[in-house]
């Protein structure tokens, strides 16, 4: 008798992307040894969920909302997130366009289920947040790259986005951008739906960072003229609201699709437990001067990062439109965005993502996450700086 094995499904989620989580777990082996580590790997904020969000929720438990609740979310959160994408794409936005899900990352995979048959192309923009291509292989579709250039800010070329959204079933964008800070203008917008409308396929929007945008403004590809039959946004309370732990999240699309969508949630997370979606509501009634003071440290540091490293001979730091992360180029120290982030770890005790985490686009870049205090950071920026400079200087040396 031989012993069942996971299905191919679930062994095929990994891939051979690479995953570059390496440096991450060492970071958090060297801090359990009871080493001083400065960790710049991961977007957590490094202030936790405020106590006025985190009293509605104790209040919505105590109060009974501790039982099942209705599957495709309580009418009065899908109302509020509905609000929230009306006031900021102008589209007619009802709670029936609404499926609130476990977080952003249930709203990935639910939306590339609902998008895409088993095998069928699903094209993504590479540099990419690590979780895309194996979310993809999640739903049985095949994950299709958009190379974009370093020195095109990382913005997506029309013509790349044509070829791969040929024959495939959808296009996954995530603007504002982790891990490069992109902020993706209407015009791009405009020549992205072009080709989504041209080749009649889903466009799915991941916004999780919409709050969180310094240079320019965040537009939703929900709000391009024409469009909003075809869009699928994936939101989530996990950044604006620095509720990561609280896995709240939503998908915002027609309501054909979001009634679909309904029964993939009754059949796998069965609803978001319902003091958490109250939590969510009071959240949500802060309104956006709440979620500025929620993404106020990462803009200061974003600048903190960029009066210390600005001016570097190893690195050349990308312009951080948003998110809390910025991105730098270090090519120049001759060494791999995975070496350097080994070296600083090893050397220094600061530890970043390298870029190859996230997609052949990014190496030789490293990701900074500015998610610890401006003290902690600032000592942690100069190290970086210090030692890209050290190696560039010696790379340049005649052998
Ligand atoms: N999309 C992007 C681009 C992210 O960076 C993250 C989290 N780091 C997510 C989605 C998922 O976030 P969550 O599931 O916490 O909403």
């Amino acid at each position: 008798m031989t012993l069942p094995l996971p299905s191919k499904r679930l062994t095929a989620i990994p891939g051979d992307e690479g995953d570059g989580w390496g440096v991450y777990y060492r970071a958090l082996e060297l801090q359990a040894a009871g080493e001083r580590v400065t960790p710049l790997t991961i977007g957590e904020h490094d202030i936790r969920t405020d106590p006025v969000i985190l009293d509605a929720m104790d209040r919505a438990a105590r109060e009974g909302a501790t039982g099942y609740v209705v599957m495709t979310g309580l009418p009065e959160l899908r109302r509020a997130v509905a609000e929230r994408c009306e006031a900021r794409t102008g589209v007619k936005t009802t709670a029936e366009n609404v499926l609130i899900v476990p977080g952003g990352q249930a709203g990935l995979f639910a939306t590339h289920m609902g998008a895409c048959q088993p095998g069928d192309r699903a094209a993504y923009i590479d540099p990419y947040y690590t979780t895309y291509p194996g979310t993809i292989r999640s739903a049985g579709a095949v994950p299709v790259p958009v190379i974009t250039r370093a020195e095109n800010g990382f913005l997506p070329e029309a013509q790349a986005v044509d070829a791969a959204a040929e024959g495939a079933a959808s296009l996954l964008i995530n603007t504002p951008n982790n891990p490069t800070g992109a902020v993706y203008g209407t015009g791009l917008l405009r020549e992205i739906g072009a080709v989504v409308r041209d080749r009649g396929l889903w466009l799915i929007s991941d916004e999780v960072y919409d709050s969180q945008v310094w240079e320019g403004a965040h537009v939703s590809p929900r709000a391009i003229p024409g469009l909003e039959e075809q869009v699928l946004v994936v939101g989530s309370m996990s950044k604006s609201h620095a509720m990561t732990g609280s896995r709240l999240g939503w998908i915002i699309g027609p309501v054909e699709m979001i009634r679909a969508l309904g029964d993939l949630s009754t059949v796998t997370t069965y609803g978001v437990p319902g003091y958490i979606q109250k939590a969510g509501v009071y959240g949500l009634g802060l309104g956006p001067a709440f979620e500025g003071k929620i993404a106020a440290p990462f803009r200061r540091r974003r600048d903190l990062a960029q009066a210390r490293l600005g001016q570097r001979r190893g690195l050349r730091l990308l312009p951080a439109n948003a998110a809390m992360y910025v991105m730098a180029d270090i090519r120049a120290t001759g060494l791999s965005g995975e070496e350097f982030a080994w070296r600083l770890l090893e050397d220094h005790r600061v530890a970043v993502m390298p870029g190859e985490s996230f997609g052949q686009a990014a190496a030789g870049h490293i990701r900074i996450a500015l998610t610890v205090e401006d003290a902690a950071l600032e000592p942690a920026l100069a190290l970086i700086g210090d030692l890209a400079d050290r190696l560039a200087d010696a790379a340049r040396m005649p052998a």
